[in-house]
């Protein structure tokens, strides 16, 4: 796996493929810098050596060249974070990107226009890509959000670097994250897996199911494996398409040897509302009417148990509907349990989907080994896939 450290950087333009697809308010002005923050690694490391570097990326979903979404709304911000003016090309091809990328000094970094204002990117076309190649003379990819995509800056571009390719500090460090837990990890692990569905899951469980040792279920799936084994669930979310399936994973987990915990009671309310009355059931036997919205306190104390023990830990998911207050107690216990579990030593990645908003929210961000900065991509690496744009760089 070639990294910023298999090249010298001096006196070479690195054309990185960034995410700097960041939140505007309406005067557009970037209200979250981390995208821009988690770049700034990868980029410092190259100037420091004395390079320079031409960054590309997306913003938004334009359809064309819409002013709205064009990156020098963001110039601003990228010069105060990288401690550098940031020069900026009004188009990611042709003259302008060519002429800013020819006259770019050691020291100096480029940010080329919105790439998405070209239906060539997401179209990965070869033509484009090829164009934006002859910019640098290193690829650098760290733009972890995007690498499940095959466009033409994440995946196409590659090929026309040969060996002068690698991943960045922020890509690297995502996909030695993974590796920790799902192929050197130090045993025992631990997968929690909430959420609203057993469909999205799915293909997640059934690849997690030969590396761990213990899978929590939590979330809305959890009525599906209680109502599939006889349970009542009253009006809780269940897919009733997906009774088989969960007996069958169930049943594959027991072949595999992992232990698998699913709540055994719950907070139940009667309505799906914040201010809902609410009582702690069995899970079994949830009363007409009510639906289990977060996991109960019988159900947290088996929880820490498995993640006190544990010594690598993956999650993935919220254990409620941690956006309502009346039930995020679940998601925020099993936050501080992996927090404890963490300062004692175990590995804990947090990645996938919605739970990266629920550990920012609850202020676990920095009490976790890693949180991954990709919601799809990493779901899909969980999912046992290839991302493109890893391959791209591996090829
Ligand atoms: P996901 O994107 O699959 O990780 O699902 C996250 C969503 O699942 C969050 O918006 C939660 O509110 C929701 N969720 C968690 N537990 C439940 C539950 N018991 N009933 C309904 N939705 C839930």
């Amino acid at each position: 796996m070639k990294t910023l450290n298999d090249f010298d950087f001096k006196n070479k333009k690195a054309i990185i493929r960034v995410d700097f697809n960041v939140p505007l308010d309406e005067n557009f002005n970037v209200t979250d810098t981390t995208r821009i923050e988690a770049a700034k690694p990868t980029i410092d490391a190259i100037l420091a050596q004395g390079g320079s570097v031409i960054l590309m990326s997306h913003l938004g979903r334009p359809k064309g060249a819409e002013e709205k979404y064009s990156l020098k709304h963001i110039l601003k911000t990228a010069s105060e974070i990288l401690g550098v003016e940031v020069k900026f090309a009004e188009n990611c091809i042709g003259e302008p990107a060519q002429t800013a990328a020819k006259n770019l000094q050691p020291g100096e970094v480029l940010l080329l226009e919105n790439l998405r204002f070209h239906a060539e990117e997401e179209e990965g076309n070869v033509v484009f890509a090829k164009e934006l190649a002859s910019l640098g003379d290193i690829y650098v990819n760290d733009a972890f959000g995007t690498a499940h995509r095959a466009h033409a800056s994440t995946t196409i571009i590659a090929q026309f670097f040969e060996n002068k390719k690698c991943f960045g500090t922020l890509l690297a460090k995502e996909i030695d994250s993974l590796n920790k837990v799902l192929n050197n990890s130090v045993k025992p692990v631990t997968a929690v897996l909430g959420g609203s569905k057993v469909s999205s899951k799915i293909t997640v469980i059934e690849n997690i199911l030969d590396k761990v040792d213990h899978m929590i279920i939590g979330g809305g799936m959890t009525f599906t494996f209680i109502k599939a084994q006889g349970g009542k669930i009253g009006e809780s979310i269940c897919e009733d398409d997906k009774l088989d399936l969960a007996l069958e994973i169930l049943r594959l987990a027991k072949e595999k040897n992992v232990q698998v915990h699913i709540p055994v009671d719950v907070v139940a309310a009667d309505d799906f509302s914040n201010t809902a009355n609410t009582q702690i059931v069995d899970v079994t036997v949830i009363p007409d009417g009510w639906q289990g919205l977060d996991a109960g306190p019988k159900s947290l104390e088996n929880f820490k148990k498995v993640i006190l023990e544990s010594k690598t830990i993956l999650w993935n998911g919220p254990l409620g509907v941690f956006e309502m207050e009346t039930f995020s107690k679940g998601t925020i216990a099993l936050g501080d349990y992996i927090a404890e579990a963490t300062e004692k030593g175990a590995f804990s990645l947090v990645g996938g989907g919605d739970s990266v908003a629920a550990v920012k929210q609850f202020g676990f961000e920095d009490k976790m080994s890693y949180v991954s900065t990709g919601g799809g991509a990493m779901l899909e690496m969980l999912e046992g896939r290839v991302l493109p744009g890893i391959a791209a760089i591996l090829d």
